[in-house]
């Protein structure tokens, strides 16, 4: 059984490795006092929009011990979808790089959850939850604190040697294991996420105006989409990369090889006339297990009729 703190840490990181995971890192569970503060001048703002799921279980939200009670550690993780070939945009409308397959939720739950079995086994029983985009959980923050990388300015976690295609998750134990510290903010003077967001959703460093953003717009809203956007969506039909594909880090963004975030050949076959004659047995077929099933049918079609009518006829 292994138990020293340190020993844990290099245990973890080498399972990770082993399990597809591009990088984690460790911190110690607890308060996020000055991302607390952040958050409700956000809520504050109304900049979460429709997503009023941010404001709930503030306290929660913002220390893992009242999450899940008796943890010490919170253990991040991440995992790369920047894909090998993006799907061609010239005679097509845009969707966002971390749909193009499967939904990552329940795939990389289901690797943490042998990853966890694996390491019950070599360190004996812990309690732990497991975490996927989809609990009160600042998984940016914790990653940050990790040292996985910095916040930037277009508010994604960003790695030095790859970027920020990244999914985040989370393991919160009671296991104690050494943490890691966070590193510095390497953007600098750079300002270009701000100055190519079409719809000027980049509002102050870090912070991005949700009810600006087109991938609050064509994912989370649920009403029509609002004049403001009208002219500036830039073909995109769900989510929006922009902020990310400018981003000078992400010229050192490799290739995933998990073959369940592939597109599907339909998906890279449709083109742009095709997008506007979308049925529901299509929508179906193509998005069965993807994330773009969020949006439903009604949803997308709004979108495509709301860019394809106004920007670019
Ligand atoms: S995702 Fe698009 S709209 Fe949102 S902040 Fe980034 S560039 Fe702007
Ligand atoms: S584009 Fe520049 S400012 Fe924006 S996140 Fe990347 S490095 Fe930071």
């Amino acid at each position: 059984m292994i138990h020293n703190p340190h020993n844990l840490s290099q245990l973890l990181k080498s399972t990770a490795k082993r399990y597809g995971f591009k990088s984690c890192g460790i911190s110690k569970s607890g308060a996020l006092d000055k991302d607390a503060r952040q958050l409700e001048e956000y809520l504050k703002k109304d900049f979460h929009g429709q997503m009023h799921y941010m404001a709930n279980h503030f306290e929660k939200r913002t220390d893992t011990t009242k999450l899940v009670e008796g943890s010490r550690s919170v253990i991040s993780l991440l995992y790369n979808y920047y894909p090998a070939s993006p799907i061609d945009t010239l005679d097509n409308l845009k969707i966002s790089k971390y749909a193009y397959g499967q939904d990552y939720h329940e795939i990389i739950k289901g690797i943490l959850r042998e990853m966890v079995e694996e390491l019950t086994g070599v360190v004996g029983d812990f309690s732990c939850r497991i975490f996927v985009d989809s609990a009160p959980v600042l998984e940016r923050a914790w990653a940050r604190e990790s040292g996985l990388g910095w916040v930037g300015k277009n508010a994604n976690l960003i790695t030095r040697d790859q970027g920020s295609f990244f999914f985040l998750a989370e393991i919160i134990t009671d296991l104690e294991i050494a943490p890691d510290g966070p590193i510095k903010d390497y953007c600098g003077t750079c300002r270009r996420c701000i100055e190519a967001c079409p719809t000027q959703a980049i509002v102050e460093d870090k912070v991005v105006d949700g009810s600006k953003c087109i991938s609050y717009a064509t994912i989370e809203l649920k009403d029509e989409l609002p004049e403001s956007f009208r002219g500036k969506m830039e073909e995109w039909m769900f989510g929006c990369d922009i902020c990310q594909d400018v981003c000078p880090w992400n010229r050192f963004s490799k290739p995933h090889s998990q073959v369940l975030f592939e597109p599907s050949k339909k998906l890279t076959m449709l083109k742009k006339e095709d997008w506007k004659e979308l049925t529901q047995e299509v929508f179906s077929e193509i998005f069965r297990k993807s994330p773009v099933k969020r949006t439903k049918f009604a949803g997308l079609k709004r979108n495509i009729e709301f860019i394809t009518k106004n920007d670019i006829l």
